[in-house]
This record gives C-alpha cells, structure tokens and sequence, in this order.
C-alpha cells in the first residue's frame, strides 16, 4: 500500500530547529487548506490540519475531523478530544507538549468511515506532517489510523499496547496503537485500557530509538534508496 517515494522534495533532517518546522508546517497548511483533491472538499466547512508542537516528539493520529473540529478547523475539541485530554493530562502531558491530527483532513458527511480514495488522497498531507515533525513515537487512535501507519489490516483489539518499529519517511520509530478516544466513551472498558495503555508512553518516549534493519540508511545522514522511503510501510 505504501507508496514510495519522499514526502517532501528534499529531506529534511534534524538539522530543522522548532521555528523552522512550523514555518514548514504553515506553508503545508496553507496548501491543505484550499485541497480539492477528493469530494470530501465540497461538504466541508475547515480543513482540520492539525495543531500542536512543531518538534514535537510524541503525535497522535486520529481517524477523521468531526463535527465540532469542522467548525472550529482544530482537531479532537469534542467530547473525544476532552477525554485525549485527560488521558494526556494523565500522564502529565498537555496538548501543547504534542501534535495532534487526522488520517483525513475534512469531515466524512455524516462522520461516515474514510473511503480508501480518500485515505490515498489525504496521505501526502500526513506523510508531510510526519516528516516535518519528525517524532519519536506516532500513537494511532482507532482502526484507520493503525491500519495506515503499520501497513497492516489487523484490527486495533488485536494491536493496543503494543509499540511496534516501522522505519517511515526514512526515520526509525515506534508507531504505538491506541484505542480510539471515542470508543473510550461508548466503552467503560475501552477507556480503561486506554488509560492503561496511556500510562506505557513515558517510558517508550524515553526508550532509545528502534535500531534501523541491517542495510537500510536513515535520514539524514545517507540520501536513502527510493525503497527505504515508503512512509507507513513496515520495517
Ligand atoms: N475524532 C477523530 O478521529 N478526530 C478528530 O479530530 C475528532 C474526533
């Protein structure tokens, strides 16, 4: 599924401070801001980006804007975004401490599931987001997202918890699977195990950075093969 090539026409490196990135961030934002790339442009009110630390080390990925985040254009600020709140707050951490986005940028009508034309046209923007912000641990919210990052169909239930390597954008992480906040709010159970889940990211963001496969040169150091550059294939 991966396609591959760089997200951005160059590699971008460590070498970019925290004022650079977001610079980086806001030009990409204000090329997603006016996309037409898919039909989910003609029903939105916002392009819901994204937001937070530009250098953050720690970003979450959700699933797609809803209601309220289309009004607002800012992500997780309904119910579902005050539960990712808490469960930040948690752990001692704030929403200003990470970067938060979508797997798509524009609200599905009806919050109805991602199509996969629309995930495949969504993905630039996110493979941007990514490697501008170069973090150290990307956590999925929910089954689209996990589905997208690990480049692989098995389900959420079977994946929480769990930090995986994946080499993406030429880059060694973790990719750690969550739970979708919302679920936590449907689910007494699920929220508890998000919360459970929640409280293993301290000590996998303080982990030493997963090892890159025998062979394969990570960014920035050695212009990387084509091959190595597809973002959210698996190591
Ligand atoms: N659910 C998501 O997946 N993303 C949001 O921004 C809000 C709710």
């Amino acid at each position: 599924m991966a396609e591959l090539k760089p997200a951005t026409p160059e590699r971008v490196g460590a070498e970019l401070d925290a004022a650079e990135r977001r610079e980086r961030l806001v030009e990409v934002y204000r090329e997603a801001s006016v996309c037409e790339k898919c039909p989910l442009a003609v029903g939105r009110n916002t392009v819901v980006f994204g937001a937070g630390k530009a250098d953050a080390d720690l970003m979450f990925v959700g699933e797609a804007p809803g209601a309220e985040e289309d009004r607002q254009g800012l992500p997780f600020v309904g119910r579902a975004g005050q539960f990712l709140n808490d469960l930040l707050g948690g752990i001692g951490l704030s929403r200003e401490d990470v970067f938060v986005a979508n797997v798509l940028k524009c609200r599905p009508p009806g919050n109805r599931d991602p199509q996969p034309e629309e995930i495949d046209s969504c993905r630039p923007w996110l493979e941007q987001q990514v490697d501008l912000i170069q973090p150290r641990v990307i956590a999925t919210l929910g089954n689209f997202a996990t589905k997208l990052l690990t480049a692989n169909p098995t389900g959420i239930t079977r994946v929480h918890g769990r930090p995986q390597e994946h080499m993406i954008g030429g880059r060694s992480l973790y990719v750690f699977p969550l739970f979708h906040p919302a679920a936590g709010l449907r689910t007494p159970r699920v929220a508890e195990q998000l919360r459970e889940d929640f409280r293993r990211l301290p000590e996998l963001l303080a982990r030493a950075l997963p090892e890159p496969p025998p062979g394969i040169a990570t960014a920035p150091e050695g212009e990387p093969e084509p091959d190595q550059l597809g973002l959210f294939g698996k190591r």
